[in-house]
């Protein structure tokens, strides 16, 4: 029998494995996979620093272990690089042709690379991978001041997890604010206080221009004429879907690769989820919307058609300095952010012109209202 292939063994490979195993024990499952396998929590990778984890001890599980638990093959360090839709094909960088009965696409998301000149761009760190981040982990090692670009909610969880074993942090980025387009102007200042208070360096309303090598360190310029001297520089100014195998296949894309509520792409028998897919429009590079997906894609792949949907699922953000969570109103909302700031925190909900709550931020103490808040949210997708 021809296996269900899955491209990709991050979150969204693995999960959907998992929950497919729940359901059908027999079918044969092919993972294929461009790194080593193994099984490692993404999130992890922005809080490593302060929870004491070497990238060695992010790992859960190898790849061996993953195939025994899944009865499944894993194909490791091997890239897919085309799909025939026609002839329910797949060719890989090993020069093999392997045919599928089903196939999933979970490639993931590729860092944006920023528009940036000088001999030290190619030193820059980008982190979406545990092997990305060894090499970042490596470069700290006897360095001190790390310049981040991307004020956004990985840029300023990097700074908080730096700041916590004693390094030096500058974020640059050109908004007034960090997490500018995810949290209202007076709780981003708020988190931006209480970054500032602990040792961040914003350089914020500024935008780096060129990175460049000076004796060993990094002088990166901005574009309001100043310059910071830094001994790593990382980037993290966001992420987008990677569809480039889709495209090259001739699947229907946007920003993701555009699948309907049953994860099914523009062809029958091939599916996406996770960072690289766009479910009805939506593109949600979190973990919670991809386990949603693995649960309903499971349960069609096992026979039994089944559509996603999401309930509210605030984020998150790992800032232990200045705890965290927001659920974002959805795009076009009309309404208005009400503020209730107190000593240990701030609470803003956003609630529309029918008097219905539909986003929230809550920093520090407020943060203890997540569960209450979040019941009162609708669906993002019922
Ligand atoms: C630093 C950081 C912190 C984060 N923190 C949070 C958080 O706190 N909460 C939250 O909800 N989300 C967080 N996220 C986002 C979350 O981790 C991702 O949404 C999730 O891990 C995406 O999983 P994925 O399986 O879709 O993609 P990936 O983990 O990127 O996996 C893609 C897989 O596809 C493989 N692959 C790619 N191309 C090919 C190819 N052509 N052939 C074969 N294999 C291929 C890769 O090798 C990899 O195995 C964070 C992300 C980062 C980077």
């Amino acid at each position: 029998m021809e296996p269900i292939i899955i491209i990709g063994t991050g979150l969204a490979g693995y999960n959907l494995g998992k929950e497919f195993r729940k359901l059908d024990s027999t079918t044969p499952l092919l993972f294929i996979t461009n790194d080593d396998g193994s099984f490692y929590s993404k999130p992890m990778l922005s809080n490593a620093l302060a929870k004491g984890k070497t990238p060695a001890e992010l790992v859960n599980f190898s790849a061996e272990k993953m195939a025994t638990d899944l009865q499944a093959e894993i194909m490791g360090f091997t890239r897919v690089e085309g799909i025939n839709p026609a002839s329910h094909c797949v060719s890989t960088s090993q020069g093999e042709t392997l045919s599928y009965r089903k196939l999933v696409i979970a490639v993931g998301a590729r860092p944006i690379e920023p528009p940036l000149v000088g001999d030290g761009v190619e030193l820059i760190y980008t982190v979406n991978s545990l092997q990305d981040y060894a090499g970042f982990r490596e470069s700290l090692h006897g360095r001190r001041h790390v310049a981040i670009i991307g004020p956004g909610l990985i840029g300023c969880e990097f700074a908080n997890d730096l700041l916590s074993v004693g390094h030096t942090v500058s974020v640059i980025g050109p908004d007034q604010v960090p997490l500018g387009r995810m949290l209202p102007v007076q709780a981003a200042e708020y988190l931006k206080q209480q970054l500032a208070e602990a040792g961040v360096n914003w350089h914020l309303g500024d935008t780096c221009t060129a990175v460049n090598k000076q004796k060993g360190k990094f002088v990166l310029e901005l574009s309001g004429d100043s310059t910071i001297k830094a001994d790593v520089v990382l980037s993290a100014i966001g992420l987008q879907p990677d569809i480039s195998l889709a495209e090259a296949a001739g699947l229907k894309t946007a920003r993701g690769i555009s699948v309907d509520r049953t994860l099914q792409t523009s062809e029958p028998d091939i599916y996406a989820l996770g960072d690289c897919a766009e479910v009805e429009e939506r593109v949600l590079l979190y973990v919670m919307p991809l386990m949603q997906c693995a649960r309903a894609l499971a349960k069609t792949l096992a026979g039994e058609v089944a559509e996603v949907s999401y309930p509210a699922m605030p984020t998150v953000v790992k800032t232990p300095i200045c705890p965290c969570v927001v659920a974002p109103p959805p795009a076009g909302a009309e309404g208005s952010w009400q503020i209730e700031p107190s000593d240990k925190g701030m609470k803003a909900i956003y609630i529309d012109t029918a008097g219905q709550l539909l986003g929230f931020a809550l920093l520090g103490e407020a943060v203890n209202e997540k569960p209450a808040l979040t019941k009162q949210l609708p669906a993002i997708m019922a």
